[in-house]
């Protein structure tokens, strides 16, 4: 591919993942599955990797992909939130082991591993124990405020357990539907001749995404932290392990599915496990997530564009195409 045929297929690539996103992360209403999302992602990847110089800032590989509503209040996340890279294939987690083990220096490397939710992305925030404030992800720098649509998730704890809690406390987690809530929803819906969803993932983030409150409250929305934002004092934590059992403590839901692998060959086996186990979960998954377990070895390899270079999350093939909108290979 010459250097303008590659101008040309990104810039066709760059409008339709713009189109993509908008429908899936502000309409909540995705046009088409996705594995063809990722598919096409894929391709500007690697034309942008083959043309580095064609990169702009505006491409999907250099930003976290929703917008904050303006119907919603805005804030201004503490820490960004951003996304991860993702793996499909044996070779890209073995790359993504080799790329940790060279960035650090360690001749092998523990990871905390997980599921990966099929949900949204939200950051509550406690102050002295007591909840205060929650919103979306958004662009992972803006997110909406969505406080009083949080507090009518009851595994969401108002004020945290504890004698003294931390000054500041920020939980990272995904909210989200389980199969059989969505399943009744969907009737419901049917019955009142209401909108109907698509899966799960966009029932969850419809619901979360209300300008009523009262909507919210009567949709069953599940919670599961994932990891900490910003904080003041909390307890000293070291790894990823020992900050998730904190929030345990915490009384927080988080996954009985995670577990810390060793090296490559643990992750493998850890994916296998999961994908094994994937049917029988009440919730959607669409992934399991590798994160490198040390804190210090976590800030020393840092972040690319929109993704942190310690994570990467390892998702399952395709089950089936939702809605077959258009072929999606890009003509050049
Ligand atoms: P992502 O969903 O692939 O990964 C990042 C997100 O994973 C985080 O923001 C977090 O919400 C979530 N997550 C779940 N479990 C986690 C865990 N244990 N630890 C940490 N994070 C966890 O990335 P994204 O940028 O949110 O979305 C991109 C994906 O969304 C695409 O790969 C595609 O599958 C889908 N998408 C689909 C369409 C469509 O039209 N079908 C459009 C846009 C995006």
């Amino acid at each position: 591919m010459s250097m303008q045929e590659a101008a040309l297929a990104l810039q066709q690539l760059k409008q339709r993942i713009a189109e993509y996103d908008y429908h899936y992360y502000v309409l909540d209403a995705p046009l088409v599955s996705d594995s063809e999302y990722d598919g096409l992602y894929r391709q500007l990847v690697e034309i942008e990797q083959q043309y580095p110089e064609l990169i702009t800032a505006d491409s999907p590989s250099q930003r976290v992909g929703g917008k904050a509503l303006a119907a919603f209040e805005s804030v201004q996340h503490r820490q960004a939130m951003l996304s991860l890279n993702n793996a499909f294939a044996d070779d890209e987690l073995e790359a993504f082991d080799r790329r940790v083990r060279e960035g650090t220096g360690e001749a092998v490397v523990a990871y905390a591993v997980e599921p990966k939710f099929d949900g949204l992305a939200i950051t509550l925030t406690y102050e002295h124990g007591l909840f205060v404030q929650g919103a979306t992800r958004g662009d992972g720098y803006t997110g909406e405020n969505v406080t009083h649509n949080l507090k009518t998730i009851r595994a969401i704890p108002s004020r945290l357990n504890i004698a003294q809690p931390p000054a500041l406390l920020e939980v990272r987690g995904e909210v989200l539907m389980l199969k059989r809530d969505f399943e009744k929803l969907n009737q419901q819906q049917a019955a009142v001749k209401g909108k109907l969803f698509a899966n799960p993932r966009n029932a969850a983030a419809g619901s979360l995404r209300q300008l009523d409150p009262h909507i919210t409250a009567k949709r069953p929305l599940h919670f599961f932290a994932y990891g900490l934002g910003a904080s003041i004092g909390v307890p000293e934590l070291n790894t990823h392990s020992e900050a998730m059992q904190y929030l345990a403590d915490l009384r927080f839901p988080v996954s009985d599915l995670r577990a810390v692998k060793i090296g490559a060959q643990g992750l493998r086996e850890y994916y296998a496990e999961i994908g094994e186990k994937r049917h029988q979960l009440p919730f959607d998954i669409d992934g399991v997530v590798y994160k490198v377990n040390d804190f210090a070895l976590q800030a020393s390899l840092g972040f690319v564009s929109r993704a942190p270079r310690w994570a990467v999350a390892h998702k399952f093939p395709a089950e089936e195409a939702t809605t077959i909108v258009e072929d999606i290979s890009v003509q050049v």
